[in-house]
C-alpha cells in the first residue's frame, strides 16, 4: 500500500513519519530526489538523493519519475523505480508536496492520502524559525506557498492535525494500521484461517 502524506513546509510531516515508523513494523518510506542543498542534518540516500538541476531533468526526460514538482524554487521527485520496486511488498510512505500528491491521484488510486494540518498559521511559522535551517528568504517562501497548499486538504482522505506531536504520531499510526485491517488487503490472510474451519456445504444448511 502506498501513503501519500503532505502538507505545508513546517507542519510536521518528516517528523511524524519518523516517529510513526518506530511504532509501526515494516512501513518503508520512499526516498525522493531533490536538487536543494543539502541541510546540516541530512543524509544522502536517506533523507534525499541530492542530484544536480541537469541529472533531475535528465531523469524526467527518461520518463523516471513518476511524480515531480518544483517547490520554493527547487526541484523534488519520486523515481518511479522508488515506487514499483517497493510498493508490491511492502507499505511505502512518500513525503511529498500537493502537487505531487494530485499527480499520484490520478496514478494510484488505491494510495491512502493524507494531509497534515498545523494548529493555525502563526505556528506554522514558529516551527519554520524555530528548525533554524533555512535562511528568512526561504521561510518567507515556504509561508507563502502554505497560504496556497493549505486548501488542498479537501482532496485527501485523512487529516491529522499536527497539535501535541504525540497525539498526532498515534493519529497517523492509527491511520497506517487502520488500513492494514481493510478486507480487501487482509485477503491473504484471511483464507489460511478460514480453511482451518473445514467449512463444508452441510455446515451451512444445519
Ligand atoms: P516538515 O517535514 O513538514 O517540513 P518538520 O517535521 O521538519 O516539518 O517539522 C518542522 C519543525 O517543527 C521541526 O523543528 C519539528 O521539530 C517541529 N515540530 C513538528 N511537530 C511539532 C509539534 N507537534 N509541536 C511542536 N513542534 C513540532
Ligand atoms: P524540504 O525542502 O523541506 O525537505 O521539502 C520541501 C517540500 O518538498 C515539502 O513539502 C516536501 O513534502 C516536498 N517534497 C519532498 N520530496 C518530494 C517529492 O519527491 N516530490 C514532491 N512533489 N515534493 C516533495
Amino acid at each position: 500500500m502506498l501513503f501519500v502524506i503532505s502538507g505545508p513546509s513546517g507542519c510536521g510531516k518528516s517528523t511524524l513519519v519518523q516517529k510513526a515508523r518506530k511504532q509501526i513494523k515494516d512501513l518503508q518510506f520512499s526516498v525522493s530526489h531533490t536538487t536543494r542543498k543539502k541541510r546540516p542534518s541530512e543524509k544522502e540516500g536517506k533523507d534525499y538523493y541530492f542530484v544536480s538541476k541537469s541529472e533531475f531533468r535528465k531523469k524526467i526526460k527518461h520518463d523516471e519519475m513518476v511524480e515531480w514538482a518544483i517547490v520554493h524554487g527547487n526541484m523534488y521527485g519520486t523515481a518511479r523505480r522508488e515506487i514499483e520496486r517497493r510498493t508490491a511488498q511492502e507499505d511505502l510512505v512518500l513525503d511529498i508536496d500537493v502537487q505531487g500528491a494530485h499527480q499520484l491521484k490520478d496514478k494510484f488510486r488505491k494510495a491512502v492520502f493524507i494531509f497534515i494540518l498545523p494548529p493555525n498559521y502563526q505556528q506554522l511559522e514558529q516551527r519554520l524559525k524555530k528548525r533554524g535551517e533555512e535562511s528568512v528568504k526561504s521561510i518567507q517562501d515556504r509561508l507563502r506557498t502554505a497560504k496556497k497548499e493549505i486548501r488542498s486538504y479537501s482532496d485527501f482522505d485523512y487529516i491529522v492535525i499536527n497539535d501535541q506531536l504525540e497525539k498526532a504520531v498515534q493519529e497517523l499510526a492509527s491511520i497506517v494500521l487502520s488500513v492494514r485491517c481493510r478486507i480487501e488487503v487482509r485477503q491473504k490472510d484471511i483464507g489460511p484461517i478460514i480453511r482451518t474451519f473445514n467449512v463444508t456445504k452441510r455446515d451451512y444448511h444445519e
